[in-house]
């Protein structure tokens, strides 16, 4: 049942806590725009990775979403109608940037998502949801389509999917998912600034411009990789080892081996910010070997990051085990 005016932006103020913030209606959407006769989840569903992969096939038709850009803006209308339809509240957090081409000032937007906003105790999801403007390591050809199937659109399709289990996720803690802008608005690599969205989300958290606090959060990038291999990464060790090693430990009980208990890179990514500037315990789940640690992460920033090397498989597994971290979470007090 679509809200009232009134009631609808009481709903809203709850959220709006300084800085620039921009809500949508929350009007009921019938269909989300990935799918025709989607249904939200019911408790104990299990993760729907081909639903995922769709997702992130049709993120990649819209071409490369560089921030700023028409494609950017047609990836948050529709990941705006898909978590409606998953009864989330939904924001954009818009912040300038100075655009590294042309010194102009830019708006871009960080895009927020919020199931049960009474709950107190909250934990965020989070990825980058913009691509590299080129593949920059492409041997043959790096000012060629960049389209980041697995760096950038496999975020978005698994937050897609792992939506959809929110609404009737039960227990004591409120999720967030916040999908930063210009994580890598990167023309000359060394000379732009990286990681845009997440240290202004950060920044704003810090000055306590922020209506919530989060217990943790947890970072998802390049889990799309059809050949999945994710070590422990080691700031997220540094910063946020319980928490990491908590991820592990479920999906070393449920089996997904996967998930390798040992640490293989230090990586800068928008964890950093989240765990230096803003202070919350942030765990990067990455699988930074695309396609796998022999060949080494020959396909990173190159023409070849394609949704034919990403599965349906790599997502559900993430999926499985982030899902089942989440509902001991919320049995916990
Ligand atoms: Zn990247």
């Amino acid at each position: 049942m679509p809200l009232t005016r009134r009631a609808r932006s009481a709903a809203m103020a709850a959220f709006v806590v300084g800085g620039a913030m921009v809500f949508a209606s929350a009007d009921a959407v019938q269909q989300s725009p990935f799918a025709e006769h989607l249904s939200v989840a019911g408790e104990g569903d299990p993760f729907d990775g081909e639903f995922a992969m769709s997702v992130l096939r049709q993120v990649c038709d819209l071409g490369p979403r560089v921030s700023g850009s028409a494609a950017m803006r047609r990836q948050q209308e529709l990941l705006r109608a898909h978590f409606e339809f998953c009864q989330g509240q939904v924001g954009l957090q818009t912040f300038l940037a100075i655009h590294p081409l042309n010194g102009q000032r830019v708006e871009l937007a960080n895009l927020i998502v919020r199931w049960h906003p009474e709950r107190k105790k909250r934990v965020m999801f989070c990825c980058h949801y913009d691509t590299r403007p080129f593949p920059d390591r492409d041997r043959h050809d790096p000012q060629g389509l960049f389209l980041g199937a697995n760096d950038g659109a496999s975020g978005a399709g698994w937050l897609a999917e792992f939506g959809r289990h929110m609404p009737n996720m039960a227990g004591n803690f409120g999720v967030d998912f916040v999908f930063f802008d210009a994580e890598e608005l990167v023309y000359v690599y060394g000379r732009d600034p990286m990681f845009l969205g997440s240290t202004h989300f950060a920044n704003e958290y810090a000055a306590r411009r922020w209506d919530v606090t989060y217990d943790y959060a947890i970072l998802v990038d390049m889990i799309g990789d059809a050949d999945l291999q994710i070590y422990f990464e080691g700031n997220s060790l540094r910063y946020a080892p319980r928490l990491t090693k908590s991820i592990w430990a479920v999906a070393k009980e449920l089996g997904v081996t996967e998930f390798i208990a040992e640490k293989r890179h230090e990586l800068r990514d928008d964890h950093l910010p989240l765990n230096m500037i803003a202070k919350i315990p942030t765990c990067d789940v990455i699988d930074f070997d695309f396609p796998n640690p022999q060949l080494g992460n020959i396909y990173w920033h190159t023409r070849e990051d394609t949704p034919d090397r990403c599965s349906a498989q790599s997502l559900a597994k993430v999926g499985r085990v982030l899902l089942e971290w989440l509902r001991q979470l919320q049995r916990l007090r």
